[in-house]
């Protein structure tokens, strides 16, 4: 079948860590990332015998908020089961996990892309994060010795399964940036893959195109940075097409992504697949979940980004492209709004162009400016959104010339200034009527005489030679449209 075009199938398993303030079945802080190695312990996550889990009431209201914004059915009753395996990361030797009756299923996600897709949500479990170990490497090869940190260890984590309803890398990349946008913006996690609280596994099979079977898949893990799980997809797919193309057939396995070399491994096969031996966790009686603790949950959710997409697109008018990078993290959202509150009484379509420009600014300079200098929030930056609204305004008169804006908002960036003091000081306020410019314009045609002349002659380029001489005796303030304009006018008429 050397001429079949072949379909990728992807589904993923999404590791998010929660930010609560406590562990999932016990009393120690949940924030192992900045504590020192072996301070977030407690005899529950040190897997002491005797000790018993008592279920963190915030972590199953972070589980419940997270399915009901993945349009998930809220179990009325859910339990907890043992996953058994070792591995010297899990003291107890089995794992708290949730088996058969997770506490979300049957929901679905929109993905921006495109076209527009919608990925099945299979399930949300929660489950309980294992203690992280530090392999020290021997200078004469192999590890010499391991260190154990046990502060992860009972940081709660929720697992997120798609259905396999993926096709291109393109949707496994707006899948992952979805979810991450909307576990941020509920509070419950930062969602980041390279500090590891949000960790993806990704399911890949190939069939026939047009065909309805589901191909023998894949998992393949350890892919650390968005890039990485869509190199490890696209990698995956033309491996499994290639060797189909062969005449061999995919087994299915386990396979790690190698960052560096861009190929993944086998790291083991279905026939030493893990029997996890899951039963009924004897320590945690079944939850009930009562419909009025999800009704208050569902009343304090924050509006989530496609809604806030679709809000700024009706009411501003903005493009998909811009509302969406806006709405790419919450506080670039909120500071959109922040500046479109200094709107009132303009007419719609002034309304709709202030918002354009302020979208400009933001997604252009704004964002370039904070990549620059690694400001990760627009919150930390020095611009006032009040002050970002005035410079825009007066950029949108012409007041002063691109050129001219960029320097301000450049001082407004690196120290809060006003732009109003900075347009003053700077003396960079446009040298934009007609009045003002005329003399300067006759000056330059004056003493441009051959420029004119090619100009005339039909070589039209030469009209970029003059407006450079009238930018240079305006020392860059005029507005270029107007002078390209009048420059015209003076040698057609
Ligand atoms: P397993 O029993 O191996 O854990 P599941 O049926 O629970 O498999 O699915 C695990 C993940 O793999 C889910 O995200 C699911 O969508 C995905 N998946 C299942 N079958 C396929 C397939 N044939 N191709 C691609 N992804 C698949
Ligand atoms: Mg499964």
């Amino acid at each position: 079948m050397s001429e079949t075009e072949f379909e990728a199938v992807i589904g993923l398993e999404t590791h998010v860590q929660l930010n609560t303030k406590s562990k999932m079945f016990s009393w120690s802080g949940a924030g192992y990332q900045k504590a020192s190695p072996n301070t977030l312990v407690d005899p529950v996550s040190m897997a002491l015998p005797g000790t018993l889990p008592v279920v963190n009431k915030r972590a199953v209201e972070s589980a419940i908020a997270i399915g009901l914004a993945l349009n998930c059915e809220i179990a009325e009753v859910t339990k907890f089961d043992r996953k058994q395996y070792t591995y010297p990361d899990l003291m107890k030797g089995y794992q708290i996990s949730q088996y058969d009756e997770p506490i979300c299923i049957d929901g679905w996600i929109d993905l921006p892309t495109e076209t527009p897709h919608r990925v099945g949500i299979n399930r949300v479990h929660m489950e309980e994060d294992v203690a992280r170990l530090i392999h020290i490497d021997s200078p004469t090869g192999g590890v010499m010795h391991s260190l154990l940190d046990i502060n992860r260890a009972g940081v709660p984590l929720m697992e997120i399964v798609t259905e396999p309803d993926m096709r291109t890398p393109d949707q496994v990349e707006a899948y992952i940036t979805t979810l991450q946008s909307i576990i941020r913006y509920l509070g419950v996690g930062t969602a980041n893959m390279e500090e590891g609280s949000f960790r993806c596994d990704a399911n890949i099979s190939v069939r026939p195109a047009g065909s309805t079977e589901l191909g023998e898949k894949v998992e393949v893990k350890n892919m650390n940075r968005v890039r990485a799980v869509r190199e490890a997809v696209e990698h995956e797919i033309e491996r499994q097409i290639a060797a189909i193309k062969r005449g061999e057939r995919i087994v299915q396995e386990t396979r790690g992504w190698m960052d560096g070399e861009k190929y993944t491994v086998t790291q083991r096969s279905k026939e030493d697949a893990h029997d996890y031996r899951y039963f009924p966790e004897p320590d945690i009686p079944p939850l009930h979940i009562g419909r009025n603790w999800v009704a208050d949950i569902q009343s304090q959710m924050p509006e989530l980004p496609l809604a806030k997409k679709q809000r700024f697109i009706g009411s501003w008018g903005l493009s998909d492209y811009d509302a969406s990078l806006l709405v790419d993290s919450l506080s670039s959202a909120e500071y959109f709004e922040a500046v479109m509150k200094t709107v009132g009484g303009e007419s719609e379509s002034d309304q709709a162009s202030f918002a354009k420009e302020t979208a400009n600014w933001l997604n252009g300079e704004m964002a370039r400016l904070m990549h620059e200098n690694d400001v990760p929030s627009i919150q930390e930056t020095r611009v006032e959104p009040t002050a970002l609204a005035v410079l825009v305004r007066k950029f949108q008169k012409r007041e002063i010339n691109n050129n001219s804006a960029k320097r301000v908002f450049g001082e407004m960036f690196d120290n809060g200034a006003d732009p109003e003091e900075v347009i003053e000081r700077l003396g960079l306020a446009s040298v934009g009527d007609a009045d003002e410019l005329a003399p300067i314009i006759d000056e330059v045609l004056a003493s441009n005489p051959s420029a004119v002349e090619d100009y005339r002659s039909g070589k039209t380029n030469a009209i970029r030679f003059l407006m450079g001489q009238v930018m240079k005796a305006t020392r860059g303030r005029a507005d270029a449209q107007s002078v390209m304009r009048l420059l015209g006018e003076a040698m057609d008429g």
